[in-house]
């Protein structure tokens, strides 16, 4: 399966706030070490030390100290790109990374979109990760190619859509989220702007949610994927949080449910990270809570070393069917540990190094 040995990796974005996510995330990775970072040209030709306000708790790792940051651009010595760079950058490096050959793992929303880009949850959409075979297959192909993680929302409300989908399908999805100041990177908003206050704007994300969300939860046809048919509403808030997004939902669902089931569905939930064993897979992807006033951000969002999902205020709803409230870490589910945890999929799928199969090799081991 490939995973007895190390992968090298680069970090594009590595002073950011997701990137310092994953310097922590992959100090002690078994299957991954980094060997090359990249960001700005304020940040080039210094130390990671030097060039990095540190911002998580705990102190900067000391094996990134003194290695030195060079521009997003190949070559980079690494076999394997992981990228938290904006949007605009990553559209121009990503795509120079992947035509010299590398696989870039990305949390940017550059190629979200793009029909051969896998738009990766792995609890959800594993064998969505057959699209590249039509990335590999094009002209010119150096054996590089893109995978993508969703937005920071998108990926704790579809984690908690997924089981519904599946078992009842999902009409229509009406979802409010409550996003922490992190998610807006490092220094991100203004502390005049968001202290006292909500802001109910923030560029791009209701759209994201959107468009993402059907993509993820559509089905994979062997060539593309058809998004999922059902309409989904987002409206997003910045709030004054560090660190968790919160999301509330109402759900119509396809089929009658009862409660119960509902709450089953979200307990029960499980998928292949989770049979494979990976590294960075919580035991359980969904967490249900039953207290009144559960799941909030500083208790819940380290649930499964912040890869889990709270669920909670599970309730029958006046206007559609159900309604209830989701949560998880914006920077560890929603960005780097989201990241990490695909490229340890394509390492036990065949995705990676030598072992790369050019044909359908996780759509036959996830299905
Ligand atoms: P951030 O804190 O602002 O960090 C941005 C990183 O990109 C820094 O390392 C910065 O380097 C580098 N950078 C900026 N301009 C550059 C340029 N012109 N050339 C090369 N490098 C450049 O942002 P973030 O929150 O980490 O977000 C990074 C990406 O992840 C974004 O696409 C964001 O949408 C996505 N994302 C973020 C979250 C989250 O919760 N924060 C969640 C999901 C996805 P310098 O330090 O040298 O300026």
């Amino acid at each position: 399966m490939g995973a007895d040995r190390k992968y090298q990796v680069g970090i594009l974005g590595a002073t950011g706030m997701v990137g310092q996510w994953f310097i922590r995330l992959l100090e002690n990775h078994p299957q991954f070490t980094v060997t090359a970072l990249a960001a700005s040209d304020r940040s080039q030709g210094k130390t990671y030390g030097q060039a990095c306000a540190w911002r998580l708790p705990g102190g900067m790792p000391s094996y990134v100290r003194s290695m030195v940051i060079h521009p997003p651009h190949p070559p980079l010595d690494c076999e394997i790109i992981f990228s938290s760079l904006p949007a605009d950058i990553a559209k121009k490096s990503e795509a120079a990374f992947a035509e010299a050959g590398y696989p870039v793992i990305s949390n940017s929303s550059a190629f979200r979109m793009e029909p051969a880009v896998p738009l990766l949850i792995p609890e959800v959409n594993p064998d969505h990760l057959g699209l590249l075979d039509i990335q590999l297959r094009e002209p010119g192909s150096n054996g590089g190619f893109l995978v993508t993680n969703p937005n920071c929302s998108t990926i704790v409300l579809t984690l908690a859509l997924a089981p519904l989908q599946v078992k009842f399908g999902i009409e229509a999805v009406a979802a409010t989220t409550l996003q922490a100041i992190s998610g807006a990177g490092y220094p991100g908003v203004a502390s005049l702007d968001i202290t006292d206050n909500v802001l109910p704007f923030i560029e791009h994300e209701e759209e994201k949610i959107q468009q993402e969300t059907r993509k993820i939860l559509g089905l994979y046809r062997g060539d593309r994927v058809e998004d999922a048919p059902m309409l989904v509403s987002a409206q997003c808030h910045r709030v004054n949080v560090s660190d968790g997004h919160t999301v509330a939902v109402r759900v119509k669902l396809a089929r009658p449910a009862e409660l119960g089931e509902l709450r089953n569905a979200f307990e029960t939930f499980t998928g292949v990270p989770q049979s494979l064993g990976l590294f960075s897979a919580p035991s359980r992807p969904l967490i249900v809570r039953d207290e009144p006033d559960r799941p909030q951000p500083r208790l819940d969002r380290d649930a499964g070393r912040g890869m889990s999902v709270s669920v909670g205020r599970i309730a029958r709803d006046a206007v559609l069917d159900y309604r209830f409230v989701a949560l998880g870490h914006n920077v560890v589910r929603g960005a780097a540990g989201a990241a990490i945890l695909n490229g340890e999929l394509l390492i036990a799928t065949g995705w990676l190094g030598k072992e790369r199969k050019m044909k359908g090799s996780l759509a036959d081991s996830s299905r």
